[in-house]
């Protein structure tokens, strides 16, 4: 029988790639969300990517600890992959306690569900974030994680660290848990059938949501935040994984748990290209790609950005035999094939 894992937050912009990528891989998946930051549009794109119209959904609130556990009675459940948290910096420096309520319990009560149904393993999505303003770059997993400037960024290091102390505590125990963090770095792009991909509520936070706003007209002009920082052209640099690469990570993640090839009960991963790219060249390539031309403008920095950050990919491509595919004018052209789609062109 195909082990089932269950997707939480699974109906937004990440969790409905890696929904597809589970289910090509030959998983059954069980879709879990409270629709507070999507619509059904990526389930739909999922439904029809898929071909499959009979994937479990459950609208419930993981800070519902009642929902919860009858979600872990009414499936048999081999794997969790936790996406259900809130995750503007901005909105969580104004609402901490939402954020920390929020990403904090919801993550909680899926642990303490797995562990009373008879243990389970963990993948929780976690961020580059955790690296703040690292000295060496790029960053390997053993970079000292720096305090977080964010509430946003601080649930991200503390569920990192109470999957690290449930694992610890459970190895010897009924109900085994075994977990794995994964450090996405920038995820862009959309699934090829543009058929799914981020779909931003208000303005967009995001660099790439902003430029295709832009350049469809929704938006009059993109911001570039500095371009007086000490790099080659002025502009911030990040790691841009493309989110079918960054889903297909979480594939082989669950896949290693669930064929108990982890090493250790608690495992960390960065999921990037390993490749930096300055805010002005995506913006560039953008342009070059879709034959198109942007209105962007240079304004001050924006506070709270590191002026640079990229990964060390050798953990993942060695031990989860997984690395980054596509290329960034490939993901870029996803990019705006969804905005073209939302748009009806
Ligand atoms: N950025 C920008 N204009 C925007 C949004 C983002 O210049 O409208 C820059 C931002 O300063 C950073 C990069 O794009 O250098 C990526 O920002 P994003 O918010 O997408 O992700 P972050 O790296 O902050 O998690």
């Amino acid at each position: 029988m195909a082990k089932r894992v269950l997707v939480s937050g699974g109906a937004g912009y990440i969790g409905s790639h890696v929904t597809v990528e589970l289910i090509a891989a030959g998983y059954d998946v069980v879709v879990a969300d409270n629709m507070s930051n999507c619509d059904m549009t990526c389930f739909e794109g999922v439904r029809k990517i898929t071909g499959r119209d009979d994937i479990p959904f459950e609208q419930i609130d993981c800070c519902d600890a009642a929902a919860v556990e009858k979600l872990f009675t009414d499936y048999q459940i081999d794997a969790v992959i936790h996406f259900a948290a809130f995750k503007a910096v901005g909105e969580s420096v104004a609402k901490p306690i939402m954020y920390y309520r929020n990403n904090l319990v919801s993550f909680l009560n899926i642990l303490e569900s797995a562990g009373r149904h008879g243990g389970c393993n963990v993948l929780f999505s976690s961020s580059a974030t955790v690296y703040g303003e690292a000295e060496d770059l790029p960053v390997t997993e053993k970079t000292p994680r720096l305090p977080a400037t964010s509430p946003y960024g601080n649930t991200k290091q503390m569920c990192e660290d109470i999957l690290r102390d449930v694992v610890a505590a459970t190895a010897s125990s009924q109900g085994v848990i075994k977990g794995i963090a994964l450090r996405y770095f920038n995820p862009i792009g959309a699934h090829p059938s543009a058929l799914i991909g981020e779909l931003p509520r208000g303005v967009p936070n995001n660099l790439v949501p902003f430029i295709t706003q832009t350049a469809i007209g929704k938006r009059e002009c993109l911001s570039i935040f500095g371009n007086d920082y000490p790099t080659e052209d002025g502009t911030c640099l990040r790691d841009y994984i493309d989110i079918v690469d960054l889903a297909k990570a979480h594939v082989a993640a669950v896949s290693r748990m669930l064929d108990g090839k982890m090493k250790e009960g608690y495992e960390i991963f960065n999921i990037g290209t390993g490749r930096p790219v300055s805010v002005y060249e995506l913006v560039t390539a953008f342009e070059k790609v879709n034959g198109l031309k942007l209105n962007y403008r240079f304004v001050d920095r924006r506070p709270g950005d590191v002026m640079a950050i990229w990964a060390d990919t050798s953990l993942a491509n060695e031990e989860l035999g997984w690395k980054a595919e596509r290329t960034v004018e490939e993901t870029l052209a996803s990019a705006w094939a969804w905005e073209k789609h939302l748009a009806g062109k």
